[in-house]
């Protein structure tokens, strides 16, 4: 059970980035055939309770895990393109602070989304609009 658990969290390490379920289940189990995905599930559940795995739906309803790295980091995903660039955490600081000033809520943003429109495609935007006749 615990040697299941760290080829999961390992394979998380390895792969890099920001996974799903099923990758980590494909690569695990070359090592050990009888995971199944609700154990990398479940494991992966509890990374995140632990503090050791992060996870956020960068979109299409789909969870991804990703190994906590020393920054904590969120990510700008354009929903026109689909790119996702990462945001510092720095940024959030001001909202974290006013939540907690206004509110007296302490935020829990460890590994934040936020959905829009990249530069990319904005500017791609108005120079379509810009060719339009009238
Ligand atoms: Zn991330
Ligand atoms: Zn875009």
């Amino acid at each position: 059970m615990t040697r299941q658990r760290l080829a999961i969290f390992a394979a998380l390490a390895q792969l890099g980035g920001h996974r799903t379920a099923e990758e980590i289940y494909e690569l695990v189990r070359t090592q050990y055939p009888e995971v199944n995905l609700s154990t990398v599930y479940r494991n992966l559940d509890l990374g995140v309770a632990l503090g050791l795995v992060t996870q956020t739906d960068l979109g299409g309803g789909i969870r991804r895990f990703e190994f906590v790295r020393a920054a904590r980091h969120h990510h700008l995903v354009c929903q026109q393109c689909g790119a996702v660039a990462e945001l510092e955490d720095e940024v959030l600081e001001p909202l974290r602070a006013a939540l907690h000033q206004r509110h007296g809520f302490v935020a829990h943003m460890d590994h934040f989304a936020i959905f829009g429109i990249c530069a990319e495609c904005q500017s791609r935007r108005q120079a379509a609009e810009a060719q339009l006749p009238g």
